[in-house]
C-alpha cells in the first residue's frame, strides 16, 4: 500500500503556480485576482474561505473577501455578483456554499459569469467539461485528477466506482473519469443513496472514489484487493485532543481499508489539500485567458 500524499503534491504544484503567477505579474503588471463571497458565519465555510485566501496570497495572487450577514437578500447577492462580473480587475469569483435557505444556490451559480466561474459550477462549464472542451473544472475533481497524474496512476480501461453524485464532487468526477482523457477512459459506475447493495459495486472497483459525507462508510470488506481508493469525505467531530477543537474523518475506514489497497488518500492530508490547487489553477488560467480568450463582451 502506498499513500497518495496531498501535502507533497500540493506543495510541489504551489511552487509551480507561484512561478507562473510571478511571470504573469511581470508580463501584465497585475496579479491574478480571486474574489470570494461569504454569507453568514458557518464554521466550516469560514475555515475553507480563510484557507483559500491564505493560499492565494502564498502563491502571489490578489484575493478579496466580500462578506454578508446571514440576512442578506437574494437580490442583493445577485446584484453584487453582477458587479463583480463587470469588474475587469477580477479574474475569478466564488460564492461559498452552502447559502442560507432563502437564497437559491442555482440562481447565484448561474449569475456568475461563466468566464470567471473558477469553481466550475456554472452549467456552461459543466457542459463544456462533458464535451471535453476548454472549461473550468470543479476544484475537488480537478485536484483528484492532478493527483492521479502526479503518481502516474493508470486509469484507462479500469472500472471506476464513484460513490456520491453531488454537483460539486461525485457527478463531475464521474464525467472526468469517463472522458477520453488521461486520467480518464474508465468504465464508470455511480452509486448514491438509492443504490441497493453498494458493496456489490465497490467490491468490483479498480478505482474507488468516495464522496458522501459519512464517517468510515467504506469498510475493508467493501474493497477489492489492490484497489486505488480516493477518500473525499471530510467529517468533522469535536475533539479535546486537537488545537483546532475538532478532528477530521474520511468516508473510508482508513486503518482497515489501507492494507488492502495499492494506493489510498489519507484524511486529512489527501484530497482536501488538492482542492485548493484546482481553484488556484483555474484562477491562473482565467487570468491568462486560457479557457475563454476574451472577457471584453460583458
Ligand atoms: P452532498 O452534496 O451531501 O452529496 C452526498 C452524496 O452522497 C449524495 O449524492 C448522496 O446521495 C450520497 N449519499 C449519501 N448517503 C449515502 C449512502 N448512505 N450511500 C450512498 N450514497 C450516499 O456532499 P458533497 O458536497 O459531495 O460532499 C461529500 C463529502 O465530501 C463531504 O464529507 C464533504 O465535506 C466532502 N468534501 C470534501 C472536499 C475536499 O476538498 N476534500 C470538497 C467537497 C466536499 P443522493 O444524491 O441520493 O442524496
Amino acid at each position: 500500500m502506498e499513500i497518495l500524499d496531498g501535502k507533497y503534491v500540493s506543495e510541489k504544484l504551489k511552487v509551480e503556480i507561484a512561478e507562473q503567477a510571478a511571470e504573469y505579474l511581470k508580463q501584465s503588471g497585475r496579479k491574478p485576482h480571486l474574489v470570494a463571497v461569504l454569507v453568514g458565519h458557518d464554521g466550516g465555510s469560514e475555515t475553507y474561505v480563510a484557507s483559500k485566501m491564505r493560499n492565494c496570497e502564498k502563491v502571489g495572487f490578489k484575493s478579496t473577501l466580500v462578506r454578508y450577514e446571514e440576512d442578506v437578500t437574494e437580490d442583493e447577492l445577485l446584484l453584487k455578483v453582477s458587479e463583480l462580473n463587470h469588474n475587469p480587475d477580477i479574474d475569478g469569483i466564488i460564492v461559498q456554499l452552502p447559502l442560507p435557505k432563502h437564497i437559491d444556490p442555482e440562481k447565484v451559480t448561474e449569475q456568475i459569469d461563466h468566464r470567471k466561474d473558477v469553481d466550475g459550477f456554472h452549467p456552461i462549464n459543466l457542459g463544456r467539461m462533458q464535451r471535453n472542451l476548454p472549461s473550468f473544472i470543479p476544484a475537488t475533481p480537478y485536484g483528484i485528477t492532478l493527483m492521479l497524474k502526479e503518481y502516474g496512476i493508470e486509469t484507462a480501461g479500469k472500472h471506476c466506482v464513484v460513490v456520491g453524485r453531488s454537483n460539486i464532487v461525485g457527478s463531475p468526477m464521474s464525467i472526468l473519469m469517463a472522458r477520453n482523457t488521461q486520467p480518464g477512459n474508465c468504465t464508470v459506475t455511480i452509486c448514491h443513496s438509492r443504490t441497493p447493495d453498494i458493496k456489490k459495486f465497490t467490491l468490483d472497483a479498480d478505482i474507488l472514489i468516495v464522496a458522501i459525507g459519512k464517517k468510515n462508510f467504506i469498510t475493508a470488506d467493501m474493497v477489492k484487493e489492490g484497489a486505488v481508493v480516493i477518500d473525499v469525505g471530510m467529517n468533522r467531530e469535536t475533539s479535546t485532543t486537537t488545537k483546532s477543537g475538532y478532528k477530521l474523518y474520511g468516508d473510508v475506514d482508513f486503518e482497515n481499508v489501507a492494507p488492502k489497497t495499492s494506493w489510498i488518500t489519507p484524511v486529512p492530508g489527501g484530497v482536501g489539500l488538492m482542492t485548493i490547487i484546482g481553484l488556484l489553477k483555474n484562477t491562473l488560467a482565467s487570468a491568462n485567458r486560457e479557457v475563454y480568450p476574451s472577457l471584453s463582451k460583458f
